[in-house]
């Protein structure tokens, strides 16, 4: 509102004065800087972030930021996900906005704007207050007085889950310690089937590592409305080559609604198409990794498929997230990016 007062009052009071209102006149383009923009109502924040946003994806780049020689910005998501998209195609690379060509030498960081994004405000899950995004994750993990912690007993079973401020407390008054060893007992056999389960998942990675084939794909989706009855949120990745086969990721997104009291939990499942046909069959393991350019939080899963002639598609497996916030956090980027590893012994 003073703003806008400021602006009205500018030009009458040029008017009403003579050689002295001149000389406190600024000039012309300093004072252009100092008015409002037409979007008053935006602030000075969200602005910027439509500026320093990811031609691409609009989303404001979490990681390093590329641009084209005329200026364009790209996340490196994007970027890498136009390079390897051209490869695919045999195509030269451009820039999505300008159309000139980009590639890995061409292209240059803009460190400043990697530095103004970080020092954008962004809100605590938590507790709603606002942080710079460069200390966001310290402050969401390590200092929120209302992050969701357990308590110090979890390992001989106690359930509580609460916010950080009222741990303390609990624990003083926890009854888990007094409990005897016969009742902690259940507790310790699951944590032992945890770690077990955790043992078979590294062993089957290390036994696929000796695997004759093995490549890696930094995919990235992206969002769709299907034209269905009902509109639906699909994923899909364009399309990449893996020892002389065409292939494709899908994902889509599913309301877990197991109590209907409670609030639905999301759950993300993907598959991997097989675009072209195979003579033989193809025996397969993959699993999904976060990967140099995105932010997912996985915990790695290993699945195994038999493409054949006739089976060309593996069924919707989760997508390895490690909890439904992370599911949500995806949804509210533009795109999903993540490394796919794909092991196969030669037939
Ligand atoms: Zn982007
Ligand atoms: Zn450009
Ligand atoms: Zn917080
Ligand atoms: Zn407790």
């Amino acid at each position: 509102m003073s703003e806008n007062e400021a602006t009205t009052s500018h030009p009458e009071s040029a008017n009403e004065g003579g050689d002295k209102e001149n000389e406190f006149l600024e000039p012309e383009n300093k004072r252009r800087k100092t008015t409002p923009s037409s979007d008053k109502k935006y602030k000075l924040e969200e602005r910027l972030g439509g500026i320093l946003c990811c031609a691409v994806c609009l989303d404001l780049p979490k990681a390093a930021v590329y641009q084209c020689s005329n200026g364009h910005l790209m996340c490196a998501g994007c970027f890498t996900h136009l390079l390897a998209d051209a490869r695919s195609r045999d195509d030269t690379p451009t820039c999505p906005t300008c159309r000139v060509e980009i590639c890995k030498t061409t292209a240059t960081r803009n460190l400043a704007v990697e530095n103004a994004v970080s020092e954008l405000p962004s809100e605590c899950q938590f507790c709603n207050k606002q942080f710079p995004r460069n200390s966001l994750e310290r402050h969401e993990q390590e200092e929120c007085e209302e992050r969701v912690s357990g308590c110090k007993y979890h390992r001989i079973g106690c359930p509580w889950r609460g916010p950080f401020h009222e741990k303390t407390n609990h624990e003083q008054e926890c009854g888990h310690p007094k409990k005897s060893g016969a009742e902690v007992m259940e507790a310790l056999e699951i944590l032992d089937q945890k770690v077990m389960e955790e043992r078979k998942l590294y062993k089957a990675i290390f036994e696929l590592l000796g695997y004759d084939k093995i490549t890696f794909n930094d995919i990235q989706l992206k969002p769709y409305r299907s034209d269905d009855f009902v509109h639906r949120l699909l994923y899909e990745s364009s399309r990449f080559y893996v020892s002389g086969h065409q292939w494709l990721v899908k994902a889509k997104i599913t309301e877990n609604q197991k109590d209907p009291t409670q609030n639905s939990e999301r759950v993300m499942t993907y598959q991997l198409v097989l675009k072209s046909k195979v003579s033989t069959a193809l025996s397969l393991s993959y699993i999904v990794l976060c990967g140099p350019v995105g932010d997912i939080k996985v915990q790695p899963r290993v699945y195994k498929f038999d493409f054949t002639e006739h089976e060309n598609e593996t069924p919707y497996e989760t997508f390895p997230l490690i909890d439904a916030a992370e599911c949500n956090r995806l949804l509210a980027a533009k795109t999903i990016n993540f490394r796919l590893i794909m092991f196969w012994a030669s037939n």
